[in-house]
């Protein structure tokens, strides 16, 4: 049987399930010191950052439950070295950092967020299948070196071998971290704001007003809210994902683009970019091509049971990169948005631009290109 829907919350314990949930009493009337709108992972890190750099009292709002967006449907990837090959510098610099911080965070948080060290290994048919400059820290697999890793491919590949990247359970990551967090309140829809001069002095809410000393808007995509004048231009690729049923294919980690090994002898697979589709239904046409090029790459997994389907929805910018950001016009409001393919791997970094930024005034050096500004929208 195939459940349709993500693998992540079966994973987790009772406890941490209900923190997803969690909804602290006493919201109405609330005049917290950081006010975060958005708990997906960008907003659960933010808030916790906020938190630990001593901000105050910090409330995070969520209109559903924690990770219901982008997040709780990611593959959970964080793996800033292969991007060396998509990304520009500053991009991978992020990203790096925030691997670096991820590790922080299994290291401080009693239990850890759930962070899981792996190998990357990327496999071309032959080494020109990779961009012509040669990242730091890839070592250079033969055909033959790449068969001891990976048996029973269909042909002899060249492979990328990137030690020490890391994935999570997305969900988990949240939930471990939100645990932690002073005051959470799922169910609840910022839907207004109330500005006055240059500061934020209200939000509504489903659950009524809050007066934020300062506002952070960490909602996927950028906020729409009844008087909040901004025009982000944004939009959103849809993914699709799939777990295997229990396989004898045990793989070193991330082999891309094939799959990754999780646990229990399960291996998910996909990510596709399915440009244009709006349905959140998932298409069995996709899963078919994923289950497809399994059997493709390594003819063992050729029907393979799927134990798990889902797809979600990347929230996108027209650079691909995303904003981070105060509220152009405003002195107490940030936004961040359009994480795109790595928020999971940039949320820590992001959270630590944004508490710095709220704490010390210091906006990040390469504040220009995260700006909500850069596409010469307000
Ligand atoms: C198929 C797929 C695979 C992916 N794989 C990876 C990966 O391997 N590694 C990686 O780093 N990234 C990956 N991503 C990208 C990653 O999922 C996103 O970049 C990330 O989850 C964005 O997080 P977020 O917190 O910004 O947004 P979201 O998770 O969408 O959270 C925003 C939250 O804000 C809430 N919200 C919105 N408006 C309001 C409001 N008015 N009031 C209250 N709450 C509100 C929403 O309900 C939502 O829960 C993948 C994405 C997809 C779709």
């Amino acid at each position: 049987m195939t459940v349709t829907g993500p693998i992540w919350r079966d994973q987790l314990a009772v406890a941490e399930r209900a923190v997803l949930g969690r909804s602290d009493d006493g919201l109405a009337g609330a005049r917290p010191d950081v006010l975060v709108v958005g708990g997906g992972i960008v907003g659960v890190t933010t808030a916790f950052a906020c938190a630990e750099a001593g901000l105050g009292e910090v409330l995070l709002i969520e209109t559903g439950r924690l990770g219901a967006g982008a997040t709780g449907g990611a593959t959970g990837l964080l793996i800033p070295e292969p991007h060396q090959w998509s990304d520009p510098e500053p991009f991978v610099d992020l990203e790096r950092a925030s691997l670096e911080r991820w590790r922080d965070l299994q290291q401080a948080l009693p239990g850890g967020v759930g962070l899981v060290e792996l190998d990357w290994l990327g496999l071309a048919p032959h080494d020109s299948g990779f961009a012509a400059h040669q990242p730091r820290d890839v070592e250079w697999l033969n055909p033959g070196q790449v068969a001891q890793l990976v048996p029973g491919l269909t042909r002899p590949m060249e492979g990328a071998l990137i030690r020490r990247q890391a994935r999570v359970n997305p969900l988990r990551a949240v939930a471990r971290l939100a645990a932690r967090l002073p005051a959470v309140a799922t169910g609840v829809a910022a839907t207004a704001v109330d500005i006055s001069g240059d500061r934020v002095v209200s939000v509504a809410t489903s659950s009524g007003h809050i007066s934020p000393g300062v506002v952070v808007f960490a909602t996927g995509q950028p906020p729409v809210l009844d008087g909040l004048p901004l025009h982000i231009p944004s939009d959103r690729v849809k993914g699709h994902l799939l777990v295997t049923q229990q396989t004898d294919v045990t793989l070193p980690g991330i082999v891309a683009p094939v799959a990754t090994q999780i646990e229990n002898g399960q291996l998910l697979a996909g990510g596709t970019f399915d440009v244009g589709d709006e349905s959140p239904a998932v298409q069995p046409a996709v899963i078919d091509a994923i289950t497809a090029g399994l059997a493709a790459v390594l003819p063992r997994l050729g029907g393979v049971g799927v134990a798990y389907q889902w797809c979600c929805f990347r929230p996108r910018h027209p650079d691909r990169r995303p904003v981070i950001d105060k509220v152009p016009g405003l002195v107490n409001a940030w936004l961040t948005s359009g994480h795109f393919r790595t928020g999971i791997l940039n949320a820590p970094a992001t959270a630590a631009v944004l508490s710095r930024w709220i704490a010390q005034g210091v906006p990040p050096t390469d504040a220009r290109s995260w700006s909500a500004t850069r596409f010469g929208a307000r």
